[in-house]
C-alpha cells in the first residue's frame, strides 16, 4: 500500500594532501589543533585560496558518474553558529555546483539493474570536531577546512536494499578513483538518509525526514526500516500531519529507533549568499582533459573479467567489489594460473583465513605468494589438500612456498620411477587380485590405486598412479 522514497546525501572526504583553502595538512590524527593556520582558524583578515587538487578529484568523480561538469562554478556561504566552526559559516556550493546531473547504475542479484540519478556533487569545507570530555567540551580544529565532496542523489531509491546497493557502488567508485579513503568508521564517507513514504501510485513527494551520520551499511538498513515503520504507523493512526514533519533525526542503535535531533528547521536560517572572498571556479579545456582521465571503473573491470577470464557475473562482481580484491586477483594471475583456481583460492581459502584484524590489504600471504602456491598445485608439485596445509602454515610464518612444501614433506611424487617401483611391489604382493582383475573384475582397479596411495603416504600424484597402473595391468 505504501511506497518508500529515499534520497541520499553522501559526504566524502577528499584525500588531498592539504586542506581546501589553506596549506595545512589534512591528516587530523595529529595532536589537537596543530594542523591549523589563520585561514582555517578563521582569524580576521586571513583569506582562502582554492586547492586545485580538490577540483581535480571532483571532476574525476563527475566523469565517473557521467555528470555535467560546470565550466564555471561558484562558492557560497552558509551561515550557522556552532563551536566547531570558528568562522560561523561554511563555504559550500549551493547555486552552481561543480558537478551536476549524473547517474549511477545499481545491479541486483537477479541480474537486473536500475539507474539512480545524482542531482549534484558540490565542494564544501568540513568543520572541526567537538570533543566531550566529562564536564567540559573541547574543540579540535585539525579537521576544519578539510575538503568534502557532497554527492546528492535524487529521491530515486525505493527500498533499503537499493540504498545499500547504491552506497556500495558509490563507495567502490570513490575507492577505485582513489579520491577518498571512504572509511565509514572514521567518518570519511558519511551518509545522510532522507526518507518519506507515499501511497503506492502517488507521484508527489511527501514530507521527508533526514537521518544523519549512520556509520555502517547494516545500521543504515535498520534505520530506514524503523523510520518507515514510524511514518506508516503515523499515517495509519491518522496523525501523519502532526507527527511527521521535515526534521533531522538520529538513529539510536541500542533502542533501534530514530529520535528527533533538532527542532523544525527553516532553510532561510542559513542566509546563503555568494562567497565574497573567493573567485569563481573556472575549468579550462586543458584541466578538463587532464582531470577527466580516470582509471578503469568497477563496471568496466567487471565486464573485462567476464570476458578475459571467462567468469560468471556473480564471481566477477565479487572480485571487483573492491579495488584491493581486484588487484589481488590480477596479481595472482601473473603467476600463469587458471582463473578458476585463483578465484577459489582467493575468495574461499584465503578469505576464510582472514579473521579479526586481517583483511585483503594486510594479509600475511600476499597475492604473489598465493598465486605461486596455486601454481604448485597446477604443476602437480602438491595436491590441493596439501596446499591447504601450506596456506595454514604461511598464515603464521613469513617463509616461501617451496620451503614450506619441503619442511612439511608435502611434495607429490610424480617421479614415475618411484611410483613404478611401488606399483611393482604391490602387484607382486597381491597375485590373486591381479588374476581376478585380468579376469574381468574391473572394480579392483580402485583397490590398486588405494594401495599405491597408501604406500606413498598420500604423496603420489593420483593421475600418474592411474596412468602407470593402467599400463602395467594392460
Ligand atoms: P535541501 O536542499 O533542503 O537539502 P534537497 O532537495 O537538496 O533538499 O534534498 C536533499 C536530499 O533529500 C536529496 O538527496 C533528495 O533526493 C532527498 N529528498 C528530497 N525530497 C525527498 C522526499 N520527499 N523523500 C525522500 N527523499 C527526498
Ligand atoms: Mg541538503
Ligand atoms: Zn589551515
Amino acid at each position: 500500500m505504501f511506497e518508500v522514497v529515499i534520497g541520499l546525501e553522501v559526504h566524502t572526504q577528499l584525500n588531498t594532501n592539504t586542506k581546501l583553502f589553506c596549506s595545512c595538512p589534512t591528516s587530523f590524527n595529529h595532536k589537537q589543533n596543530t594542523n591549523t593556520c589563520p585561514t582555517c582558524l578563521a582569524l580576521p583578515g586571513a583569506l582562502p585560496v582554492f586547492n586545485k587538487e580538490v577540483l581535480h578529484k571532483s571532476i574525476m568523480l563527475g566523469t565517473a558518474i557521467d555528470a555535467t561538469i560546470n565550466k564555471t562554478s561558484y562558492f557560497d556561504r552558509k551561515s550557522y553558529f556552532y563551536p566547531d566552526s570558528p568562522s560561523a559559516y561554511q563555504i559550500t556550493q549551493l547555486y552552481t555546483p561543480v558537478v551536476e546531473h549524473g547517474a549511477l547504475k545499481i545491479n541486483f542479484e537477479d541480474g537486473s539493474h536500475k539507474i539512480i540519478r545524482i542531482n549534484r556533487a558540490h565542494i564544501e569545507a568540513d568543520a572541526g570536531k567537538n570533543i566531550h570530555d566529562g564536564d567540559i567540551s573541547k574543540v579540535d580544529l585539525n579537521r576544519a577546512g578539510t575538503p568534502l565532496l557532497e554527492i546528492v542523489s535524487e529521491p530515486d531509491m525505493r527500498s533499503s536494499e537499493e540504498v545499500v546497493l547504491y552506497l556500495k557502488k558509490l563507495h567502490s567508485i570513490v575507492r577505485y578513483l582513489d579520491i577518498s579513503d571512504a572509511n565509514m568508521q572514521e567518518g570519511s564517507f558519511r551518509v545522510d538518509v532522507n526518507v518519506s513514504i507515499r501511497p503506492k501510485g502517488d507521484e508527489k513527494l511527501y514530507t521527508r525526514v533526514e537521518i544523519k551520520n549512520i556509520n555502517s551499511f547494516k545500521f543504515i538498513q535498520k534505520a530506514i526500516e524503523v523510520e518507515v515503520a514510524r511514518q506508516v504507523e503515523a499515517w495509519e493512526d491518522g496523525v501523519y500531519d502532526e507527527e511527521i514533519f521535515q526534521e533531522t533525526r538520529l538513529f539510536d542503535q541500542v533502542k533501534q529507533e530514530t529520535r528527533s535531533m533538532r527542532g523544525k528547521e527553516e532553510a532561510a536560517d542559513y542566509r546563503y549568499f555568494p562567497e565574497p572572498d573567493l573567485l569563481k571556479v573556472v575549468v579550462t579545456d586543458e584541466m578538463m582533459e587532464e582531470f577527466s582521465d580516470i582509471p578503469e571503473l568497477p563496471d568496466e573491470k567487471m565486464a573485462r573479467f567476464i570476458k578475459d577470464y571467462g567468469m560468471n557475473d556473480y564471481n566477477a562482481s565479487v572480485v571487483t567489489s573492491s579495488l584491493e580484491m581486484a588487484h589481488f586477483f590480477e596479481s595472482m594471475m601473473e603467476k600463469g594460473i587458471t582463473a578458476k583456481n585463483a578465484l577459489t583460492w582467493l575468495t574461499v581459502e584465503l578469505q576464510a583465513r582472514l579473521k579479526g584484524e586481517l583483511n585483503i590489504s594486510n594479509s600475511p600471504v600476499d597475492a604473489k605468494k598465493l598465486g605461486f602456491l596455486v601454481s604448485r598445485i597446477e604443476d602437480k608439485t602438491i595436491s590441493g589438500k596439501a596446499a591447504k596445509e601450506v596456506l595454514d602454515y604461511l598464515m603464521q610464518n613469513d617463509v616461501d612456498v617451496d620451503s614450506v612444501i619441503d619442511t612439511l614433506g608435502l611434495k607429490q611424487v610424480s617421479d614415475t620411477g618411484a611410483i613404478d617401483a611401488m606399483i611393482d611391489e604391490i602387484l607382486v604382493a597381491n597375485p590373486e587380485k591381479v588374476e581376478q582383475y585380468k579376469g574381468g573384475k574391473d572394480k579392483l582397479f580402485g583397490f590398486f590405486v588405494g594401495q599405491v596411495m597408501k604406500a606413498s603416504k598420500g604423496s603420489a600424484n593420483p593421475q600418474a598412479v592411474n596412468e602407470l597402473l593402467k599400463a602395467k595391468l594392460g
